[in-house]
Parts: C-alpha cells; sequence; structure tokens
C-alpha cells in the first residue's frame, strides 16, 4: 500500500454505499482521507434553508459514525473550499482528489477553478445520474427541452451495466487525528438557529428501508396513489409516494439504488396494471434526470425564464399578498393547507406544489421566482434543477411547461384531489368542523368561519387577468 493518501471530498453525495468517487478512491491503494467543505458562500447564500441544512448536519453526522465503523474519519473544513482543501492537500500531503461531479452553474464554476488552485490532480466522475448531462442528445446533437423525448431516448439507450448498482471496495479509509485545518460538525446554533421541523431519520440503512418498503408492495398502486395529499410526511403512515426527495437531494440513495430496486420491482409485479405503475414511478426517476439535464445544458433558467418571450410579462409587485400566500391565508383552504404544511414539515406532496405554484403565478400573478425562493428556503428536499423546473413549468415559462392558458382551479383541484377535506382539516383547524362541500369554497357559506379569511382574489377575475398578461407579453393581445 502507498503510504501517500488520497482525498474524497464528499458534497451531494453523503453516502458510503455505491459510491463512484469513493470507490475509485479505495481502489488506488492508497490511504483514503474523506472530508465535507463548509462553504461560506453556500451558507450565507438566500436559497440555503434551515431545514433542510439541519438534515444535511444530521446526515453528515451518521455519515461520520459510519466511516469512523469503517475505520476511518470525516473532517470538516470551513471556509472558501478553493483556500481550504489546497491547504489540506499541502498539510497532508495527498497525491490527489477524488469528487462526484455536482452539475449546478455554482459548482461547475468553482470545481474548474478547483482544478486551478490545487497542485495535484482533481479526479471527476459522473454519479449523481444515471445519464449524465451530455450522454442523451438529439439526432442533431442538441439538448432536449421536452421531457417525453428525453425520456424515450434516455430509456432506448439504457443499459443493466448503466444503474447497477457498485460493490464499495476494500480499500483503506484514513483515521487521520493531527489536521490542523479540520474542525469538528457543527452544530446548526452555530450555522444558523434552530428548526422546529421534525426530520426524517437522516441514515443510509433508513432511506434504503424506504425504499425496499416502498418498491415491495406500495409502488404497485402508484399510478392511482400518486396524486394523494399526504398529510404527515416521514412519519412512517402510509404514503402513495415514496418520499424518498429527501435522501436523493444529499445523495444519501443513489439513483442507481433505485432504479435497480424499480427493475426487480417491475420483474415482480403481479399484474400489468402493477407494472405500468412501476414505469411510472421510474418515469419520476427521469423526470429528476431531466431537469438536471436541462440545468447544466440550459444554466439560464437560473437567472430567469427559459422562454424569454416572458421576459416581458408584467408581473405584479404584490408583497401582501405574497406574505399571505406564504403564511397559508390566501382564504384557499388547498392553497392554505399546502403552504401551511411547508412551513410546519418542510415538504408538500407533488400535487400540492402543482396547486400552490400555479395559484402564485396565475392567480396572483406573482413572478415565479419568489416562490423558487421560497420553496428553497423551507423544503427539506429543495433541489435547485427540480424545484427551478417545476416553477417555470407551473408558470408556463419552461422547457416542458404547462401551457400559459391551463390554469388550475384552486377549488377544482380541491374537490378532486382532497375528496373529503381531510388534508385540508389537518392543516386549517378553523375550517374542521365544516362539511365536505363548503370546506372547499368557505366563502359560499352562509356564515362564513369569522377566523378565516375571504379569498385574496377571485379566481375567475384573476384568471383573466392572468391571460390578458401573458397574451401581451406573447404579443398576441
Ligand atoms: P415520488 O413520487 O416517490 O418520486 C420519486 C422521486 O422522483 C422523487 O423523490 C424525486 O427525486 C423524483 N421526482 C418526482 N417528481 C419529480 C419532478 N416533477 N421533477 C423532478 N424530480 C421528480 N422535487 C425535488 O426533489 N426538489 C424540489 O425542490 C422540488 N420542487 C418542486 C417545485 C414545484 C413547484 C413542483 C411542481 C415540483 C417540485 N419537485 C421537487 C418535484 C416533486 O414534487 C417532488 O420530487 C416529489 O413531490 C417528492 O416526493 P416523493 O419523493 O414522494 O416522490
Amino acid at each position: 500500500m502507498s503510504e501517500q493518501p488520497v482525498i474524497h471530498w464528499f458534497r451531494r453525495d453523503l453516502r458510503i454505499t455505491d459510491n463512484t468517487a469513493l470507490n475509485a478512491a479505495l481502489e488506488t491503494d492508497s490511504p483514503v482521507i474523506t472530508v465535507f467543505c463548509f462553504d461560506d458562500k453556500i451558507l450565507n447564500s438566500p436559497n440555503t434553508g434551515t431545514p433542510r441544512l439541519a438534515f444535511m448536519l444530521n446526515v453528515l453526522d451518521n455519515l461520520q459514525t459510519a466511516i469512523w465503523k469503517a475505520g476511518g474519519r470525516l473532517l470538516f473544513l470551513r471556509g472558501n473550499p478553493l483556500q481550504t482543501l489546497p491547504a489540506l492537500v499541502a498539510e497532508t500531503g495527498a497525491s490527489a482528489v477524488y469528487v462526484n461531479k455536482d452539475y449546478t452553474p455554482y459548482a461547475v464554476s468553482r470545481d474548474r477553478a478547483m482544478q486551478e488552485a490545487l497542485s495535484v490532480p482533481l479526479h471527476c466522475y459522473d454519479d449523481a445520474l444515471i445519464m449524465a448531462p451530455g450522454t442523451v442528445l438529439t439526432k442533431n446533437g442538441d439538448p432536449y427541452s421536452v421531457y417525453t423525448p428525453f425520456k424515450n431516448n434516455w430509456r432506448s439507450g439504457i443499459k443493466q451495466a448503466d444503474y447497477a448498482v457498485q460493490d464499495t471496495p476494500d480499500g483503506h479509509l484514513y483515521r487521520i487525528h493531527e489536521v490542523d485545518a479540520a474542525t469538528d460538525l457543527p452544530s446548526l446554533e452555530e450555522l444558523r438557529g434552530d428548526t422546529d421541523i421534525d426530520l426524517p431519520t437522516a441514515t443510509e440503512e433508513h432511506a434504503q428501508q424506504r425504499l425496499e418498503h416502498f418498491t415491495d408492495g406500495v409502488i404497485y398502486k402508484y399510478d392511482t396513489r400518486r396524486n394523494e395529499l399526504t398529510p404527515d410526511p416521514f412519519d412512517g403512515s402510509d404514503a402513495g409516494t415514496s418520499q424518498l426527495s429527501p435522501y436523493f437531494r444529499m445523495g444519501v440513495l443513489s439513483p442507481r439504488q433505485a432504479f435497480t430496486a424499480a427493475a426487480k420491482a417491475g420483474k415482480n409485479a403481479p399484474s400489468d396494471e402493477a407494472k405500468a405503475s412501476v414505469t411510472t414511478w421510474a418515469d419520476e426517476l427521469i423526470w429528476r434526470e431531466f431537469y438536471m439535464h436541462v440545468m447544466a445544458h440550459f444554466p439560464h433558467v437560473y437567472r430567469g425564464n427559459f422562454r424569454d418571450t416572458y421576459d416581458n410579462l408584467a408581473w405584479d409587485d404584490n408583497p401582501d399578498a405574497l406574505e399571505r400566500w406564504k403564511n397559508g391565508e390566501t382564504g384557499y383552504p388547498i392553497v392554505d393547507a399546502a403552504m401551511r404544511q411547508l412551513k410546519t414539515t418542510g415538504w408538500m406532496p407533488n400535487r400540492a406544489r402543482m396547486v400552490v405554484s400555479s395559484f402564485l403565478t396565475k392567480d396572483l400573478l406573482i413572478n415565479w421566482r419568489e416562490g423558487e425562493r421560497h420553496f428553497m428556503q423551507l423544503l427539506v428536499d429543495g433541489d435547485p434543477a427540480a424545484n427551478n423546473g417545476g416553477w417555470q413549468w407551473a408558470a408556463g415559462t419552461g422547457t416542458d411547461a404547462q401551457p400559459y392558458f391551463r390554469i388550475f382551479n384552486p377549488t377544482s383541484q380541491s374537490t378532486k384531489f382532497d375528496k373529503n377535506g381531510d388534508y385540508i382539516r389537518r392543516w386549517v383547524p378553523e375550517l374542521s368542523d365544516l362539511g365536505k362541500k363548503a370546506i372547499h369554497e368557505p366563502w359560499t357559506m352562509k356564515l362564513p368561519p369569522k377566523n378565516y379569511p375571504e379569498p385574496i382574489v377571485d379566481h375567475k377575475q384573476a384568471r383573466e387577468k392572468t391571460l390578458a398578461a401573458f397574451k401581451k407579453a406573447r404579443g398576441d393581445a
């Protein structure tokens, strides 16, 4: 064995199993130092929310225990990685640094600068996706901007080897002690303050168990249950979707582990319907890949609309309405239930995300970027690519967007997806005594509850106003 160590730098791949760059480092025959850098730029960004930071700290705490048990030690650096990592290389005499690629524009430019800052090679691996950006292109070699052809190409090119879960090699993790640069894992209080949110259990074992539980049975009903409005996430109660998003976000779970489990579920499916449900769930994993490709190929989506047609759209500047939306006080029970759930749990089911994002952009005509930022501040699974994609979809400004004229009616969404009003009752207790019909539209009652706000806008009027604004921006007016 070589005495000179190598470094594995963890970023959004916070797991030991099926970790491409860590495996490559372990295969070098050198002792492997593992490190995580707290980057002040990311810590201070308005997109770094406290709930997600708290969850990440829990993940890191469990990761350091797992690494310790495997014979190593996870080091923590704080500051600008362009300074702290080269200093660690110098201090430890490491011969190389191993990383899994992160495709956000910030991470791409940081890694480019890191190549320059390091005196040793930075080995970069594709790991966060099954198919890396650049590997799924149109016949002309262009990136896709529509999901379905992307998915068809993705599926037609996929081989079992692409999603095979890799064994962890018998390498040597290094229990290094005297490192001046390293600090202990900081607490949430030190970094940010506190959170009351009940966070998901933050271990790889738990993520694997959740995946196994989901792909053993629940997945077979995904087609019929995926739009359920799960009231309490992560508490172990029955849910129609996997609730794995926080684990994908931090890389506690790899997409290969998920796709392999889905492929197994597909093989064991008890009926054609069950098999079709498995395919639908796997398609969601491909949505995740699609939005990361969009982010990598069209980084301008971070600065604004994918379609510049809408750059002149006259959004309403209405801070009061924005606050009411954030606080769940719009007078539309389904919207308020979802926004209060987000505030209390750091999560929201996909259907609810669609409803509240449509409401902000189409009923309140508020710029989707306000909603995008608010979600990033609160979501435990807040992911730059999926979140940006979801918001631009709702606003009609994105790659594969909802057409601008298709505007959700919040009341029909409510009666359709929360038939008995249970989700609303859970999150809007002022309305808990209302019957099955009134709970969706309390303003129609003779005596509406006094402690619940009147609707902030009239949906019909808001719809007309929004259509006119979009048409004007498109030049159709
Ligand atoms: P499942 O239904 O079990 O799906 C499995 C996995 O597939 C998810 O965990 C997720 O990784 C992926 N996935 C599912 N749907 C999508 C999608 N539409 N786009 C991309 N990936 C998807 N997802 C995030 O992970 N982070 C976000 O910040 C985020 N913001 C969103 C904002 C808006 C406005 C909208 C409409 C959607 C957003 N989504 C986001 C997508 C989706 O709502 C969540 O991924 C999903 O609700 C997570 O629940 P789950 O793990 O039970 O999903």
